[in-house]
């Protein structure tokens, strides 16, 4: 991956190639950003600029030896750490860890912009708790003890560092804080509040925002040939998360506004059995798509504010969704659309963690009910 290959971001593309320039590097850097930020991406472009052989002002070359070993994710001086299933003991592990690096680059060759649920489809592990070992931490070790093979730095990439066993983040913060001269740490993750502090507090944080709106149109447009007014309604569902909106842009799925629609006057109505037929439905919808609905929900929880806020102007709904924001606003005060907008928020979070979907919506339904409607638990 390249700096060119990601759009947007320009500020902090540069702060970090400058620090490459001005040889000012972190020895360990933490890229944080929401789910949805291209955090893993820049990482992987920074890891090229650093082995690049023939440095431009503003990109890695592209074409020395080191760059298309970097671009194929197979440079020997560039480690990756990422969540995976537990292997058995009865599973030859070093095949399956061989097998699994494969996998792993083309994840990321196949769609850069990826995330936690498309890497664990990438291997199949739905149902297994995906995190890294206490023994992926020798591993790291073990590595970082040899000298670099081909280039002047090591670079060892931890991906979801929160997913690490706190027996294998313990086992790190040695290394983290004295690694051996010219080997960088770069740790990409989507939450920091889940990181132990003693990690956190040996690195560097280098913030990674959203994609603004304008970003992904054009991004949209310009690599994808969408047309506009598809690109509108990806825009809005995608809300700065690039690989949603390329994954939305693959789905002709439309029915969100009569599905959201049904499941709130349900909240509402403490419609339980109907509820239940809900959760049903949505643990049968594929990851994409609860997600999308999840999505859809706190776009239209915004939209429910602006409204209160009289800013219908600036409002982003369709002229199909005004009746449902105008209705819901009656019984929506800004306070239950906070909190809504936080349970949503929640549940979406436990789903990308591979929770139980159908547990997690009806969850999230009992809750949304308490919330928009109270008063009916004390009749
Ligand atoms: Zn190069």
């Amino acid at each position: 991956m390249k700096f060119a290959d990601i759009p947007g971001l320009a500020d902090i593309k540069a702060r970090l190639i400058d620090s490459v320039k001005q040889n000012h590097i972190a020895h360990a850097q933490l890229f944080l950003g929401k789910a949805g930020a291209l955090n893993l991406p820049l990482a992987l472009a920074y890891a090229t600029y650093l082995h690049c052989e023939n440095r431009g002002g503003n990109d890695s070359c592209g074409t020395c030896a080191a760059c298309s070993k970097n671009l194929k994710y197979i440079h020997p001086d560039t480690s990756f750490v990422f969540p995976f299933r537990s292997i058995p003991k009865s599973e030859e592990a070093d095949q399956v860890k061989a097998e699994t690096l494969k996998l792993w680059r083309s994840f990321l060759l196949n769609q850069p912009f990826d995330d936690l649920s498309g890497w664990i489809n990438q291997y199949e592990g739905e149902d297994k708790q995906a995190s890294i070992s206490v023994e992926t931490s020798r591993e790291i070790i073990r590595t970082l003890s040899l000298k670099p093979f081909e280039s002047k730095f090591k670079v060892m990439l931890i991906w979801q560092p929160e997913l690490m066993h706190p027996s294998a983040a313990n086992g790190i913060l040695k290394i983290l804080e004295e690694p051996p001269p010219q080997t960088f740490f770069l740790l990409v993750s989507n939450a920091a509040e889940r990181l132990l502090p003693t990690v956190l507090s040996r690195t560097q944080v280098v913030q990674v925002p959203l994609l603004t709106d304008g970003d992904i149109d054009t991004y949209l447009e310009e690599k994808h040939q969408v047309n506009e007014s598809r690109r509108q309604e990806i825009i809005q569902l995608a809300d700065g998360n690039l690989n949603l909106a390329l994954k939305l842009m693959g789905s002709e799925d439309d029915h969100y506004a009569d599905r959201f629609a049904d499941w709130m006057r349900s909240c509402f109505k403490r419609d339980y059995s109907k509820l239940v037929v809900f959760a049903d439905d949505f643990h049968g919808l594929d990851r994409l798509n609860q997600r999308s609905l999840f999505q859809y929900g706190l776009g239209m929880m915004r939209e429910t504010l602006l409204h209160h806020s009289g800013a219908e102007s600036i409002s982003r709904v369709k002229s199909g969704e005004v009746k449902f924001v105008k209705d819901f606003s009656k019984i929506m005060s800004v306070d239950k659309i906070a909190s809504v907008n936080t349970l949503i928020s929640d549940a979406h979070y436990h789903l990308e963690r591979n929770g139980s979907a159908k547990m997690i919506f009806l969850d999230l339904s009992l809750q949304i009910a308490h919330v928009i409607n109270p008063e009916q638990f004390h009749t």
